[in-house]
């Protein structure tokens, strides 16, 4: 048995119906590894793998990006959006009131319950965004000064 190798970022933007530039394909990978980046942690990134881009450009690439679904943007209240390359499994996050570190949390028990809602008024659902705040174990820890 031959696996056939994975396909390439510029292939998956390909695949997705976008034009592959040089900014999307880092902007992709910088999403990926990144740790659910805000758009200047996304723009840093991508000026590291090709340079100067402007910050148009960075919002550009994102929304057609996030509309191709080859990344998620979540948007935590009273805070700026966050992108991750994680799609598709409806997980949900958890974020730290007093730093604003979010990290991942599988869906409560399972698989996906919480898309069957108690009421869906006649919607199909395919997403429920769910973010649970809190203090992260370093702010726990910290003396409050
Ligand atoms: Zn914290
Ligand atoms: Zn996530």
């Amino acid at each position: 048995m031959t696996a056939s190798p994975p396909p390439t970022t510029a292939e998956e933007l390909r695949g997705a119906g976008l034009r592959v530039t040089a900014a999307r394909v880092a902007l992709l990978e910088t999403v990926r590894h990144g740790d659910h980046l805000d758009v200047e942690a996304v723009a840093s990134g991508v000026r590291d793998r090709v340079g100067h881009i402007s910050l148009q450009a960075v919002y550009d690439a994102l929304h057609a990006l996030t509309s191709a679904g080859l990344i998620r943007r979540i948007e935590p209240a009273g805070s700026p959006a966050r992108f991750e390359g994680r799609v598709g499994d409806n997980h949900h996050h958890v974020m730290c009131r007093s730093c604003g570190v979010v990290a991942d949390v599988d869906c409560a028990v399972g698989e996906a319950p919480c898309l069957t809602a108690s009421d869906d008024h006649g919607f199909s659902i395919d997403e429920a965004e769910v973010i649970y705040w809190g203090l992260c174990p370093t702010c726990t820890a910290a003396p409050s000064s």
